[in-house]
């Protein structure tokens, strides 16, 4: 491959360029198959086609939170608050762990509806609202 900051090439598996000591991927100045010049916000290279997308979120517990485990986190453990740590809201999430805990779980078949209900709402919206709601605003209660 070619360094894609100065565009030299450089071992596939090297983690630093022997040339100017960047890591070849961390720069989008030059493609990585071809070596030609590219623009940072160039989809894929205009001499070889290959891609110039790094596909860094094929994850989905990589990045922006997944709508589906939160939601079925929420379904089948909401009375532990495990979709609340899941979505970064650890203060509610072990408000709903004490909960169930220290009523011996009598407490924890309402949370658990709760969990329950936010679940299914999870579920119900679409990825830009769950996005825009939960991850973006951190609205912690449904
Ligand atoms: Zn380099
Ligand atoms: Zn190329």
């Amino acid at each position: 491959m070619f360094c894609r900051n100065c565009g030299q090439e450089v071992h596939p598996q090297a983690v630093a360029c022997p040339n100017c000591g960047v890591q070849p991927n961390a720069e989008k100045k030059f493609c990585p198959n071809c070596g030609v010049a590219t623009e940072p916000n160039q989809a894929a290279c205009t001499q070889c086609g290959v891609s110039l997308v790094t596909s860094t979120s094929s994850n989905p517990f990589q990045g922006s939170k997944n709508k589906l485990v939160a939601g079925l986190l929420g379904i089948l453990l909401g009375g532990l608050g495990i979709h609340k740590f899941y979505l970064g809201y650890n203060k509610e999430g072990i408000i709903m762990l004490v909960i169930t805990l220290i009523t011996c779980g009598f407490g924890g078949s309402i949370i658990a509806i709760i969990g329950l209900i936010e679940g299914i709402i999870y579920l119900t919206k679409t990825d830009e609202d769950f996005e825009q709601t939960y991850v973006k605003n951190q609205k912690p209660w449904f």
